[in-house]
């Protein structure tokens, strides 16, 4: 046996048990109490949670956006992700009209072969059917592990939007095939409409971001996205959720029976749209924006309820240089926030506070990404699987700073967050790849995932 993780307690996404985890060549051979292996190492975890890796499912690396390109490359974004105890990230890819899926995602896999820190997916996002030949294509890049296809309602000046019929065409496409269309949900015409309106008026804070594209902007979207989905029986999957009238269309719909899937972020789970009003409010321009203090409730509760099936970063952090590009224009604000290190802390410590239990915040950051997206080695502390593990210290307490973060980006929207408990270890397939504030995984030993159908 390789590695032996001794007396620590061990959670799934439905129990917590005292256990010894046993580890063959990256992969958990055996659990359960005082389990009589000998080790080459052996790891005493006693008093400490036994959690498998996270799995963040929706990151921005190295993506030319705003005028510019997502502070973190490839590298430093898994590295920070490994810090964090994530140890399988997903990258968006933009395809865009005349590019093919494979060819879009062959060159970036050629990147993260050299750089990639921990394990990594794509889905990709379609801008262009490419007079169709987008849809015959999506059959072989499902060969190919790529089983999940992601679709803006938004962006439409930037050449990114899909129309209704294309997005009908890729529901029922996916739907033929196994796969998952993925959704950015806001309606660009009236976020348009107000934009205009606010610079006309002079009106340029950070806080017109937020007015520009408030509530009823994505629900109306959402909307849209899960009447063509639950009308055509296809699978649709919310990203970045973060209104409640929206989110109250897809608990419907889920309560019916649908295949709607639901994405928050943590940073609608902790910010309300008032941090626009703050000197440094660019710093927090996403889109969707922060929204309300009754959309934030109704994300918890959903959460805790079960409708929220993933909690993702959406990492997409700019330096301060570029978020100053809008100081007196919001439009000129690269869109995108850090995130990557600070997930899954954050939803332990939400758990450590009693939020949420453990166990949910293991099943939403890691057991159901690997569930709804096929990573079928992935997700959860159970025999067979990928010895993805974060050991956590349930008393250890930690302050973030960008100081003690593993990013390339010069300022971070979560700066002097409190966090009770905090990863301690993080391991790759086995392999030690973070240790008590230290990066100790290596650039090119992440490995690609080839994905199955989604669920
Ligand atoms: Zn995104």
């Amino acid at each position: 046996m390789n590695l032996l993780i001794k007396g620590g307690t061990v959670v799934t996404a439905t129990e917590s048990f005292v256990a010894d985890v046993a580890i063959q060549n990256g992969i958990i051979t055996a659990i359960g109490k005082n389990l009589n292996i000998s080790a080459d190492k052996v790891v005493d975890a006693t008093g400490k949670l036994v959690l498998p890796g996270a799995i963040d499912v929706h990151t921005h690396l190295a993506m030319p956006f705003g005028g510019t390109v997502s502070a973190d490359s490839y590298l430093s974004g898994t590295r920070a992700a490994a810090c964090g105890g994530v140890t399988t990230v997903f990258d968006y890819p933009i395809q865009r009209a005349g590019q093919t899926i494979l060819g879009l995602i062959n060159s970036k896999k050629e990147i993260l072969e050299k750089e990639a820190c921990v394990d990594y997916a794509f889905h990709c996002c379609i801008t262009n059917l490419n007079d169709g030949e987008i849809l015959d294509e999506m059959e072989l890049a499902i060969e190919e592990g790529i089983t999940s296809f992601k679709c803006f309602l938004v962006y439409k000046k930037e050449g990114m939007m899909v129309d209704d019929g294309t997005l009908v065409k890729l529901l029922l496409r996916a739907k033929e095939l196994g796969a998952m269309i993925n959704i950015h949900a806001e309606n660009p015409d009236v976020i348009d409409i107000n934009i205009e309106k606010f610079l006309s008026e002079g009106k340029t804070s950070a806080w017109y971001h937020y007015l520009s594209r408030p509530e009823y902007v994505e629900a109306e979207a959402d909307k849209r996205a899960v009447h063509w989905a639950t009308n055509l029986d296809a699978p649709l999957y919310l990203v970045h959720m973060a209104d409640k009238e929206g989110l109250e269309t897809c608990i419907k719909a889920k309560e019916n029976g649908k295949k709607i899937y639901v994405e928050t972020c943590p940073q609608y789970l902790e910010f309300t749209c008032d941090v626009y009003k703050r000197a440094d409010g660019r710093n927090f321009v996403c889109s969707p924006p922060m929204k309300g203090q009754e959309s934030q409730d109704s994300l918890w509760k959903a959460l805790k309820a079960g409708f929220i099936d993933t909690v993702a970063t959406d990492h997409c952090p700019f330096q301060s240089y570029e978020k100053d590009w809008g100081k007196d224009d919001f439009t000129k604000i690269p869109n995108g926030c850090a995130g990557i290190e600070n997930l899954y802390p954050y939803m332990l410590d939400a758990a450590n506070s009693g939020k949420i239990s453990f166990e949910k915040a293991v099943e939403v950051c890691a057991t159901n990404p690997a569930k709804i997206f096929g990573c079928e080695n992935k997700g959860s502390i159970s025999i067979g699987k990928d010895a993805d593990i974060v050991i956590y210290d349930k008393e250890k307490d930690f302050t973030v700073s960008v100081k003690n973060m593993h990013s390339n980006y010069d300022h971070t929207i979560w700066e002097g967050k409190k966090l009770h408990g905090y990863p301690v270890q993080t391991y790759l397939r086995g392999t030690l790849v973070y240790d008590n504030g230290d990066f100790l995984g290596k650039p090119g030993t992440g490995k690609y995932i080839k994905r199955g159908h989604c669920k």
